[in-house]
């Protein structure tokens, strides 16, 4: 078979069996190179050539072969803008000290090509928070410090976290940036306690010009950790560098917060996300269709928009699911075809699998003791299988955060809400993790 000319070919393969890793700026993708059965693609930069690498290489690999009638493999090359990953140490300066790389060669912070300002839709649900976002990345340390955004799980904290970052490191390549969540903040602290290497840890917080800080409500009942927060925050403060924070609730709200970091959290600007409305969601399917590169007729996303009243993610989910109906039946996406999948009631699935058939599966697959998992313990081989154990709960069965938490050693909704925050964002970052899920729910799943 011939050599491929363009990608065209190649794309069209990949959108067919790969269509929910598929996104509309694959259109920007080149050739850039065909020898030695290597096939090389040029992406727009490194962000997007990391996602392909991630997600996609698999179907492209398939696709060439398929065009090429030849055994071929696929390097995906970023031409510029390295911030796939932030860690804000230049290469040369992360070589100088062997002791600080313990601390700052940790895995860094993936960025992800969806989550930027132009993929967020704005509404007066979070116009606020996304105003201040932009205001920040314009000109950080002078305008909004710190930033404070809080919501619900799923109203776009992470998203705008990611596109101020993007945003930021895009407008200049210099900026020392660190992006991680709290619970990785903490982690790294208490590391650094038990090497006794606090200094490299104040090293990689201190001198910086930007700290993105998510999900920071996992300070409560960190006294130790909060102590050190705060003198981070001073630290970063005092040299008018730029702070931002986000949590699923105010600064007020998080149990057992020191006072004076309470206080210092709303010393910049607060800005609170709401649920979306009715135009807001459906103005977000319609994006995230967009982004997909998918045409959508528009009764659609006003029908998504209505099915689905609570949690943004799930209306992503729902564009997945009717695509996939439609690749898979090979029928038009119609109105029709969209109720079909999502129906009026919950979806028949959800109420078929019961929460012990979860757990024994969980158990069985992870092989820890189906009574660890049920209990309270903390110990680090249960907290995965236990959070994964919430997570498949929540997506298929109809029992409610509470009750999930009850199966689990009696554990609080935002806990709950948590863990299942927690393995959504790992489900995208974390292939082991991804294909865990994935190979569960498979086996999981009623004939
Ligand atoms: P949070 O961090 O608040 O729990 P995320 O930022 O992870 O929520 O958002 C969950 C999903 O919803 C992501 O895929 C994100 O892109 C999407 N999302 C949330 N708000 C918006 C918005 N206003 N426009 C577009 N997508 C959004
Ligand atoms: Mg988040």
């Amino acid at each position: 078979m011939s050599f491929p000319e363009n990608i065209n070919s190649i794309l069209e393969k990949v959108k067919a069996s790969d269509p929910k890793n598929c996104r509309a700026w694959f259109n920007q993708l080149r050739l850039a190179g065909f020898e030695g059965g290597l096939m090389r693609i040029d992406c727009p930069d490194k962000t997007t050539a990391r996602y392909l690498e991630e997600n996609c290489k698999s179907a492209f690999i398939r696709a060439a072969q398929s065009v090429t009638g030849r055994l071929v493999t696929v390097e995906f090359i970023g031409r510029e803008n390295d911030y796939a990953s932030v860690s804000g140490e230049k290469p040369a300066a992360r070589r100088t000290s062997a002791r600080q790389d313990d601390v700052t060669e940790d895995v860094p912070y993936r960025l992800h090509p969806d989550l930027i300002f132009d993929n967020f839709v704005v509404g007066s649900c979070n116009r606020l928070a996304h105003a201040s976002c932009v205001a920040v990345s314009a000109s950080p340390g002078n305008t909004y410090n710190p930033l404070f955004l809080h919501g619900s799980v799923g109203l776009g904290k992470t998203h705008l976290l990611h596109a101020v970052c993007c945003d930021i490191i895009r407008k200049n390549s210099a900026a020392q940036v660190r992006f991680l969540t709290c619970e990785e903040f903490v982690n790294r602290f208490i590391k650094a306690i038990s090497e006794n290497n606090l200094p490299g840890f104040q090293h990689t917080f201190r001198n910086i010009d930007i700290l993105i800080i998510d999900d920071v409500q996992f300070l409560r009942n960190r006294e130790g950790s909060q102590e050190e927060f705060f003198h981070t925050f001073n630290a970063l403060y005092d040299g008018r560098k730029q702070i931002i924070l986000s949590a699923d609730c105010s600064p007020d709200e998080i149990a057992d917060l020191q006072e004076r970091l309470v206080s210092r959290f709303k010393w910049g600007l607060v800005a609170r996300i709401d649920a979306p409305a009715h135009e807001t969601r459906a103005a977000i399917v319609r994006k995230k269709a967009a982004l997909r590169g998918l045409t959508i007729p528009d009764e659609i996303p006003e029908f998504v928009a209505s099915r689905i009243t609570s949690n943004i993610r799930e209306l992503e989910g729902a564009i997945t699911s009717i695509y996939a109906m439609a690749q898979a039946t090979g029928e038009p996406v119609t109105l029709e075809l969209a109720k079909s999948v999502l129906g009026f009631e919950p979806s028949p699935q959800k109420q078929s699998v019961d929460f012990t058939t979860i757990v024994d599966a969980v158990s069985k697959y992870y092989k820890v003791r189906l009574a660890d998992i049920k209990g309270k313990g903390r110990h680090k081989s249960i907290i995965v299988p236990r959070q994964v154990c919430m997570y498949l709960a929540r997506q298929m069965t109809t029992l409610s955060l509470e009750e999930i938490g009850v199966n689990v050693g009696r554990r609080d909704h935002t806990t709950v809400m948590h863990s299942i925050d927690k393995i959504y964002t790992l489900t995208r970052d974390d292939k082991v993790i991804k294909k865990q899920v994935e190979e569960l729910t498979a086996l999981i799943k009623p004939a």
